[in-house]
């Protein structure tokens, strides 16, 4: 047994698959692939059923012996901090049979913004900058995930780049569509907002059983524009306003913000809770790890007791913990005004 003496689990490593911009086939995308070997990338799947491979077993045993693996150490550092983990939202219901049923896709790094934690392979602006090359990474070829039973498949998730500007996205609803059942699937992708509704892409995504869209919002007007450089505040505001919209007609949408706390926005959190509440829109994040210039940790201990206490002393403290209270997300309350150490 492990250090822990019960075993643990996380249902991911015998149900996800997460596909990386570099090619590699992770239980989930908070797995840190440079803390593990022998990871099985895009032409394992051909080859044969990769979540019963070595890999995944692995993953599945460590797991069982008491142990988080090594590339799960951002959910373990999660869970220490009693903030929920991915492993807690999405790993939890212990299931007996191993098959696929989420499956997420990197469709490639064309992207109009180049957010200050992003870089070239993300982001085909931080590309350009960096080493001049206009060229796009695309996403994979639909071609490698030919052999895969995709039967049980409940979830499919897509990320860029910004995914609404790269031609996979289209492709891959397309395929997913003529091989599997949208009506069973809940679909969810990330987007920097930058990309207004269209009456074509609402068509394309309608038939999915629920479709999630994810702002990527990492503040408000001129922090916004600090940490996501590209387009204007504005004018992201105002497609996240046209897109919500659409829940009226179309309720299988959901809208979500989701922020990537870090140095500069920490200050700022009460502003990006103000525009979840007056859009009425959930609120998700993640605290930021690398580029580790940037990350919260760097900032000195009164910065962080000054960061919790202006949310606990806010004229709105009331208002903000109701809002989180009411969304079930009371860990991530008490991660910002008590505790901010991952
Ligand atoms: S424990 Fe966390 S990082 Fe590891 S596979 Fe599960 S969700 Fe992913």
């Amino acid at each position: 047994m492990g250090k822990n003496s019960k075993k643990l689990h996380c249902n991911l490593t015998k149900s996800a698959m997460v596909i990386s911009h570099d090619h590699l086939v992770l239980p989930c995308c908070r797995f840190n692939p440079t803390k593990e070997n022998n990871i099985p990338t895009i032409l394992d799947l051909k080859k044969g059923d990769v979540l019963n491979g070595a890999f995944f077993s692995d993953l599945r045993e460590k797991f069982s012996s008491g142990d988080f693996p090594d590339g799960c150490l951002t959910c373990e550092k999660e869970e220490a901090v009693g903030l929920k983990s991915m492993r807690q939202r999405r790993g939890m219901v212990e299931k007996e049979n191993v098959q696929l049923e989420d499956l997420e896709f990197f469709v490639g790094n064309r992207c109009n913004m180049k957010c200050i934690m992003c870089g070239p392979e993300l982001s085909s602006l931080w590309q350009s900058e960096i080493s001049g090359s206009t060229e796009i990474t695309e996403g994979s070829s639909l071609e490698d995930f030919k052999e895969l039973d995709l039967s049980y498949l409940k979830s499919l998730r897509l990320l860029g780049g910004e995914t609404l500007l790269n031609k996979s996205f289209i492709e891959i609803i397309h395929w997913i569509k003529s091989v599997a059942t949208p009506g069973n699937i809940e679909l969810s992708f990330a987007t920097n907002g930058s990309v207004g509704k269209s009456t074509n892409l609402i068509n394309l995504l309608k038939d999915f059983n629920s479709i999630c869209i994810d702002f990527s919002i990492d503040g408000v007007e001129n922090v916004a524009e600090k940490i996501r450089p590209g387009i204007s505040w504005k004018f992201i505001e105002k497609n996240i306003q046209e897109w919500v919209t659409i829940v009226k007609d179309f309720p299988q949408f959901e809208f979500n913000i989701h922020t990537t706390i870090q140095k500069d926005n920490i200050f700022h959190v009460d502003t990006i809770i103000d525009f979840c509440i007056q859009q009425n829109l959930s609120w998700s994040f993640t605290v930021l790890e690398y580029p580790k210039e940037l990350s919260i940790q760097r900032l000195s201990s009164d910065d962080l007791i000054n960061a919790q206490g202006k949310l606990k002393e806010h004229p709105k403290t009331d208002i903000y913990e109701g809002y989180f209270v009411k969304r079930k997300k009371l860990d991530q309350w008490q991660f910002l005004t008590k505790n901010l150490t991952l």
